[in-house]
């Protein structure tokens, strides 16, 4: 509805079986905004992406998205709905071509329709365009990484959830993937993006989040004076 955010995550709470992880986690998103989500290892944001795109149930709070009640929903539902989680360590099918990957990702869209998404997606990865007949296995490891994005650029998200995209990437190609995230954010696509390189994911943020054990910590613009600073006192719970 008119003034609502794209994301609206309210006193989240969810974990796995009767391990509580999410203490209730407060967060919303507008519509084109790049958020990094960032804490330390085992802080929860690996959790709480995957309870928002509905791979963990949701055992308390409430999770809406384009106005609509998105709590419990499956991740499939969630994807079609625009809220598409790039899962960490996403592993592509390595016997297959880059289309037929690529093909998987839209597999419940009319063939023209998911063609023509393909080509959309394509255009952020040159190096993988010009590869698009090989097997994925013949990628090197940082292009199955942006095959991963691709997939989920494929389900033409309103919001792509990164979890970690430029791990094990070299700077290179940590740089392409961030240059990406900036792309989509002048075309319109929110981006909430995990990440372990703070500086970097800064510089293409709007705000940022930063949680420790489960909770939010810390809400900042990402271009606010002194937030290095802050993040670190928040990563050691010192106030
Ligand atoms: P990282 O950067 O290490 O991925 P994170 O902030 O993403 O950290 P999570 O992976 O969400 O953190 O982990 C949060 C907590 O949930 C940790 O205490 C972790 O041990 C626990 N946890 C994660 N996965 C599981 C699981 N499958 N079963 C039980 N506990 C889990």
């Amino acid at each position: 509805s008119v003034g609502e955010p794209l994301l609206a995550v309210a006193g989240l709470r969810s974990g796995y079986g009767k391990i509580a992880v999410l203490h209730g986690i407060d967060l919303a998103i507008a519509a084109g905004e790049v958020v990094a989500l960032l804490g330390p290892n085992g802080a929860g944001k690996t959790t709480l992406l995957r309870a928002i795109s509905g791979l963990l149930p949701v055992n308390g709070g409430t999770v809406r998205f384009g106005g609509a009640d998105m709590a419990g929903a499956d991740p499939r539902t969630a994807a079609r709905a625009g809220l598409v989680h790039v899962i960490e360590g996403h592993r592509v099918f390595t016997q297959i071509s880059v289309t037929d990957n690529l093909l998987l990702a839209g597999y419940d869209l009319p063939r023209r329709e998911r063609m023509a998404r393909i080509e959309e997606a394509l255009e952020y990865f040159p190096e993988i365009a010009a590869k698009r007949a090989d097997k994925g296995g013949a990628l090197s490891g940082g292009q199955q990484q942006m095959l991963a994005v691709a997939q989920g650029l494929v389900q033409r998200p309103k919001l792509l959830m990164l979890d970690e995209p430029s791990a094990g990437l070299s700077p290179v190609l940590v740089d392409r993937v961030l240059g990406v995230v900036r792309e989509l954010r002048s075309k319109g696509t929110a981006v909430l993006l995990v990440e372990q390189l703070i500086e970097k994911a800064l510089a293409v943020s709007d705000r940022v989040y930063a949680m420790a054990q489960g909770q939010v910590v810390l809400e900042a613009g990402a271009q606010e004076a002194d937030l290095p600073h802050r993040l670190e006192r928040a990563y050691f719970g010192q106030d």
